[in-house]
């Protein structure tokens, strides 16, 4: 399938939604930015400037902000060693139940990074690449898999006990920093694997998002509720296929009276493209009206630094960790096991055991 130079109506909001994901993936630059200075004064034994970690980082830790997002459901409390993630994982919940998946294509630094990837690879190979469907399908579950298996580990395997020991645990409290590590200090495996992922993004794009992402197809499912759809007019479509041509998720838009798919990212391209006016828009279904699409930027936006901003107005966005803490822990990094390895299972049990 040959790629045109796309050619976005007047009144596109692709320029917005770009500036929203430059925006975004800034914003992550920055909190890896202050995670630096902070990890520099840990590791200057306290005697260099303090900077204060970036409550942001919490966001980056989708397991842990599971867990105390479902703590927080079930009892009311805040668990203090991330609480920012509650917020950020609430918000994103929150935009996905409303707008689709699109915090994939409007806030997620990964799918921006994506995207770009998805556009070198058209531009280099002329043509949009797509994984057979005998190999696509099963390949898109593999991310349902992975769900499965997260959601299985923390809600089946763990009883309520567990997981308020594992929150309270060392390995919790210090995850931020093992996951700037894990960067920082890339094993040549993780790097390659990562380069690999990278790679396969420039002919098939979107590969992590589509095939791999449990976060992105916990979000899909969210997205099956969601209110706000793409429709389809077919008295005034002339069914030119412009829509599903574009489509980074290869939904056959065309073909379909309202979009109703998993993965499906709010993106609006298919509606920035079609060439005949209000033939495919976005509607709120509940009451059967159309949602001005220049609204669309704000409304995520606005609902996400909402959810976010609540945790900040109550001051429940800061960990209330010291940096004495901190500090405490820094050298001890290494002996602090994973929770499902043999080493910190067997002290997960132990440590719920004392709780009991
Ligand atoms: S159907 Fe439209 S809004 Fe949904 S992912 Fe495809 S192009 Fe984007
Ligand atoms: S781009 Fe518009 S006119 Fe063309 S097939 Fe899609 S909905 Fe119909």
């Amino acid at each position: 399938m040959e790629i045109k130079k796309l050619k976005f109506r007047k009144d596109s909001i692709q320029k917005s939604r770009l500036y929203v994901q430059i925006a975004f993936a800034l914003l992550c630059i920055w909190i890896g930015i202050e995670m630096y200075l902070f990890i520099g004064f840990l590791e200057s034994g306290g005697s260099g400037t303090f900077y204060q970690r970036p409550p942001g980082v919490d966001g980056f830790l989708p397991i842990g902000s599971l867990m105390s997002t479902f703590l927080f459901i079930k009892t009311g409390f805040i668990h203090n060693a991330h609480p920012a993630g509650v917020f950020i994982f609430l918000g994103i919940f929150l935009v996905s139940l409303l707008f689709g998946k699109s915090f994939c294509s409007w806030l997620c630094p990964v799918g921006f990074l994506s995207e770009i990837l998805g556009d070198l690879g058209e531009k280099l190979f002329g043509r949009k690449i797509k994984i057979p469907k005998f190999l696509d399908y099963p390949l898109r579950s593999l991310k349902y898999l992975l769900l499965v298996f997260f959601l299985y580990s923390i809600f089946v395997a763990m009883s309520d006990t567990a997981i308020r020991v594992f929150l309270d645990s060392d390995y919790n409290k210090v995850a931020d920093i093992k996951m700037y590590y894990f960067f920082a200090d890339i094993s040549r495996f993780s790097l390659i694997v990562l380069a690999i992922l990278f790679f396969l993004s420039i002919p098939f794009r979107g590969f992590w998002c589509r095939y791999l992402c449990p976060y992105g197809a916990f979000l899909g499912i969210a997205s099956l509720l969601s209110p706000n759809k793409i429709q389809r007019n077919a008295q005034s479509c002339t069914d030119c296929g412009l829509c599903t041509k574009v489509c980074p998720s290869n939904i056959k838009v065309h073909k379909l009276k309202t979009v109703i798919s998993d993965e499906c990212t709010s993106c609006l391209t298919c509606v920035d493209v079609c060439p005949v006016k209000d033939t495919l828009s976005l509607n709120t279904l509940v009451v059967k009206k159309k949602f001005n699409k220049k609204y669309l930027a704000a409304a995520i936006v606005g609902i996400f630094m909402l959810v976010t901003g609540i945790g900040i107005i109550t001051g429940k966005w800061q960990s209330n960790i010291s940096k004495e803490e901190y500090l405490y822990h820094q050298p001890l990094l290494p002996t602090y096991g994973h929770p499902t390895d043999s080493k910190g299972l067997k002290e997960l049990d132990e440590k719920e055991k004392e709780v009991r």
